[in-house]
């Protein structure tokens, strides 16, 4: 039996249209618009892509959008300027700046300028510190994305066994912390790891974060278990003209054996941009004082 697909489009417009009524809510019964500035350093056309995206959705979510746009060459201290004058602005909730920046500005540096309480790519060490620790935290969208999906085919993930695969800052280590909070035994899998297709077997909930086209392969996967698949690789195709997406996981052998799976492209990706929304409104719900929103 081939498995069911957890499909990114559909539940990422679920998501974005509950973000889209706690914003009316907000406006409604506070008179508070969340607001969401996007700094973008240099003109990265993968980056000028995401950047636009994030633009469009934060607008149709209700939100307001403010976009600010600096040179390749602009100096740190002049980048810092601009964190510490959106920090102080109390139209804006969250503070992205895209990643990756061009050389010779320090990413560590910058992150560590935005004010927690607007953080809403969750990097700054005081929320990933905050997220290990239990406590309230904006997390990285993408982690929250696979969480969100993975629960669409359990109502509870705990008790059961999950293998993430990949420990960066931004998705695998984030990710292990929002499984342990929903009471998931997680085993965290990487380079060194011996006998990555036993541990992986083991799993009931696989999680691939690795950036390897592919590499997870069908007799990998135990039976019945929930793919979600994070990677996002570009492969030539076979006719060498165009090049196509494929995730981290080799999903026509995986999905014949997997209970539910997330496709690459039309999976885990349509789910950051969502999240980065959510995160916007929690935000600002906690920076008003206010409970933390329905979403
Ligand atoms: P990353 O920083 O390069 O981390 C990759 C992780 O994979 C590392 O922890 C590395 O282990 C591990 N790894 C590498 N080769 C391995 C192997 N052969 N076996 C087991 N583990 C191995 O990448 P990332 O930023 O986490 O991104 C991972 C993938 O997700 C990429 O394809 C990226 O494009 C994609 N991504 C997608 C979204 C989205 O919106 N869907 C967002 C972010 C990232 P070590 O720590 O030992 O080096």
């Amino acid at each position: 039996m081939t498995a069911r697909i957890i499909d990114g489009k559909v539940i990422s417009a679920d998501v974005r249209a509950r973000v889209a009524d706690e914003v009316k809510r907000l406006k409604d019964e506070h008179g508070i618009t969340p607001g969401l500035a996007v700094v973008l350093v240099g003109n990265d056309p993968a980056s000028e892509v995401y950047v636009r995206s994030k633009h469009k959705q934060t607008n149709e979510a209700g939100m307001a959008s403010f976009e600010h746009r600096l040179p390749a060459d602009v100096a740190q201290d002049e980048l810092l300027a601009l964190i510490k004058k959106l920090n102080a602005d109390p139209s804006v909730h969250g503070i992205l700046v895209q990643l990756p920046l061009p050389k010779g500005l320090d990413s560590t540096v910058v992150i560590d300028a935005i004010d927690p309480a607007k953080d809403v790519d969750g990097l700054n060490p005081v929320n990933a510190g905050r997220l290990a620790s239990g406590l309230f935290a904006l997390t990285p969208c993408t982690p929250l994305g696979c969480i969100i999906m993975a629960k669409q085919v359990h109502n509870s993930l705990e008790g059961m066994n999950a293998i993430v695969i990949g420990r960066s800052n931004l998705v695998g280590k984030p990710l292990v912390q929002l499984l342990l909070n929903e009471n998931a035994t997680v085993t965290i899998a990487h380079s060194r790891s011996r006998d990555l297709p036993a541990l992986c077997r083991q799993a009931d909930l696989v999680f691939a974060a690795v950036g390897r086209p592919e590499m997870v392969k069908g007799d990998w996967i135990k039976p019945g278990a929930t793919v979600i698949d994070v990677g996002i690789n570009r492969t030539p195709s076979p006719d060498g003209r165009k090049d196509k997406l494929v995730g981290d996981v080799a999903f026509h052998e995986a999905k014949e054996v997997a209970g539910a799976i997330t496709p690459v492209p039309g999976g885990v990706g349509l789910m950051t941009v969502a999240c980065l929304l959510v995160n916007t409104v929690r935000a600002a719900c906690a920076i008003h004082g206010l409970p933390k929103p329905a979403v």
